[in-house]
């Protein structure tokens, strides 16, 4: 039997090689307003319900590996008969399901820039080639020239984040449509990621049936208030939802999210408050913020706004840590320079957001 004498390194896939992991940096300090969570614990009798259903588990026993319960509540919720519901760890892992169906070598995906990073960075990991293409001043897709782009461009996939990260844009239902059929002119899927839809005047979910390639992806982490637990569903038709049920790992969804998942869904009523509550507060923070005269705030359908600094948004940031305040620094990304992003808080929290927005400004910026 033959040896290497000398052991070389290991290395990755040559296309795995330049690409930068996903983060999105933590610092500890008292307010963080930088990752879109809820600001609120979940309720105390939804961790209750949960923890006595945990005592009764069959923890020697796989989970229930089509999640019948979940998807059956979930569809209840939805309105949507279950065979239309895939749940995963996260709505993380839907895109990477997505894309690891629908992608993989020799396919393309199209990304309307800005947006989640995530489309573009798990595209780069299943191999899939990345096609960028930009907004309007403001943000919206191009109403004709998005839909125009996928036919000139034929992509396996169309990502559409609505509202989207980071910019609060929620697209019009009519652009979406029409972005729905030039993909299927061209045989691709639509997925809308849906991430933040429950803060938004409507939802993709409207257009959802079985003639439509076009899914809606959605998550427990941010009103669910569940993101420490890693829960998100895709919402399309029963033909798709069959062929990520292939590619997906056996059993991947552990028992106690899937029990968390079934048990959030009695607390509507008290979520949908808290969505009245975070809306009201952003439209407080919002008028606030455009009061101040070297800030440009972006209309926002989520939990967060976009707003642009007069001048270096970095040291806007960086003055606003020092004052226990952590946003996300978007200053230095392509097409939102000198951008940040702030989660909407409690009133507590967006209150200190203010202040130190404020004074970080009168710091910082040259008037
Ligand atoms: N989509 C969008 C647009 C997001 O902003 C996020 C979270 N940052 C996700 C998906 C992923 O969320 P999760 O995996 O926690 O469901």
């Amino acid at each position: 039997m033959t040896s290497r004498s000398t052991a070389g390194p290991v290395l990755p896939r040559d296309d795995l090689r330049a690409l930068e992991g996903y983060h999105s940096p933590q610092l500890d300090v008292p307010v963080r307003l930088n990752t879109n969570e809820s600001p609120f614990a979940p309720p105390p009798e939804f961790v209750d319900e949960w923890l006595a259903a945990l005592r009764s588990l069959a923890f020697n026993r796989y989970p229930d590996r089509a999640a019948r319960e979940l998807r059956d509540a979930l569809g209840a919720h939805m309105l949507q008969p279950a065979q239309r519901l895939f749940c995963a760890n996260g709505s993380n892992e839907v895109l990477q399901t997505l894309l690891l169906t629908y992608g993989g070598a020799g396919r393309r995906v199209l990304v309307y820039e800005p947006t989640y990073a995530l489309h573009s960075h798990i595209a780069h990991i299943t191999g899939t080639q990345v096609i960028e293409a930009d907004r309007l001043p403001g943000f919206h897709l191009d109403p004709d020239g998005a839909p125009a782009l996928v036919r000139d461009t034929e992509p396996s996939i169309v990502f559409v984040c609505s509202p989207n990260n980071p910019t609060g844009t929620v697209e019009a239902r009519d652009t979406l449509e029409a972005i729905a059929v030039a993909a299927a002119d061209i045989g691709a899927l639509l997925v809308v990621d849906e991430a933040y839809g429950e803060f938004a005047h409507w939802s993709a979910l409207e257009l959802v049936d079985e003639r439509r390639a076009l899914v809606v992806v959605r998550t427990y982490s941010k009103v669910w208030s569940m993101a420490a637990l890693r829960l998100g569903f895709a919402v399309g038709p029963s033909w798709v939802v069959d062929e990520l049920d292939k590619v997906v790992l056996p059993y991947s969804l552990s028992a106690p999210t899937q029990l968390a998942g079934v048990i959030a869904l009695r607390y509507v009523d008290e979520m949908a408050r808290r969505v009245e509550t975070l809306v009201e507060e952003r439209g407080r923070v919002a008028v606030e913020c455009a009061s101040y005269p070297e800030i440009t705030v972006f209309p926002s359908g989520a939990n967060f706004l976009l707003f642009e600094v007069v001048g270096d948004g970095h040291a806007v940031w960086e003055a606003m840590v020092k004052r226990g305040v952590l946003v996300r620094d978007f200053s230095r990304w392509p097409r939102v320079a000198n951008c940040l992003r702030v989660t909407i808080g409690t009133r507590e929290e967006n209150d200190a957001f203010l202040r130190a927005l404020r004074e970080a400004l009168d710091e910082v910026v040259e008037r």
